[in-house]
């Protein structure tokens, strides 16, 4: 609809001058992180306490940034799909790993699978696919600061329409309020202090350009559930 055109108009619109911003912002970025860790290593900052905290404060302060650059740059450079045959356990282990190494907070996580057999290759882009798939496992860890279970379910989607590989990814974390659950896919929303509030809608994005599609559930206290559905071979 005019609506609707609008609204893609706008967005890409919106996205190039924030990829224009992010990529401005990236080089003095780096000089301020470069002379942040340089000060903290000067011998007469070691002895001063004082100098170390407040150099500590700026160091975090350029990291979480830099995390908000990168995000804008993911979110607003969206690159078309190259979609190839991939089985998608693999690309799913990947992203697993990529997210436990990341977050490496040490708490007890176990990690259960349920993969149906003879499942048919996925039709997605591999790159595109790891960054949303490391998005929803890092969310997940994030979601459960002291342990916890992450189930992984991968099934083969028969219907009426096409054939789809269903692949759903859940936490026992803190889950949601459905007050939360209406925003976690705006730009920006986040709950977290560290959050930029990027990742969920890179993961969407991601996902619906496959032509595929991502939904949540979700229990405050119990945890959540996130399910992403992906055309196969
Ligand atoms: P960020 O992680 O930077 O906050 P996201 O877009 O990835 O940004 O997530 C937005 C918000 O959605 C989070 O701040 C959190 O409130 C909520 N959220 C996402 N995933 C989960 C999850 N697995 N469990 C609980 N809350 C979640």
């Amino acid at each position: 609809t005019q609506s609707e055109l609008v609204a893609r108009e706008r967005m890409a619109a919106l996205g190039e001058l924030a990829a224009t911003m992010a990529h401005e912002v990236r080089n003095p970025l780096g000089a301020i992180a470069n002379c942040v860790s340089t000060l903290r290593r000067l011998p007469s900052q070691r002895s001063s306490p004082p100098e170390q905290e407040l150099l500590g404060i700026m160091s975090e302060e350029v990291q979480r940034l830099d995390a908000l650059i990168h995000g804008l740059l993911d979110f607003a450079r969206p690159a078309q799909p190259q979609p190839r045959p991939e089985p998608l356990q693999p690309l799913v282990e990947e992203a697993l790993s990529a997210a436990l190494r990341s977050q490496n907070t040490g708490v007890p996580i176990t990690v259960r699978r349920q993969v149906a057999p003879g499942l048919p290759p996925a039709l997605v882009d591999a790159q595109q696919l790891h960054m949303a798939l490391s998005n929803l496992f890092t969310n997940a860890l994030q979601a459960m600061p002291v342990g916890g279970d992450l189930q992984i379910r991968i099934e083969h989607e028969q219907g009426a329409g096409a054939s789809r590989l269903r692949l759903s990814i859940s936490d026992t974390g803190v889950g949601m309020t459905p007050e939360t659950q209406q925003r976690i896919f705006e730009p920006f929303f986040t709950t977290r202090a560290q959050g930029t509030g990027l990742g969920l809608p890179i993961v969407r994005r991601i996902i619906e350009s496959h032509s595929g599609d991502v939904a949540v559930e979700s229990a405050p206290g119990l945890g959540t559930t996130f399910t992403v559905r992906l055309p196969c071979d």
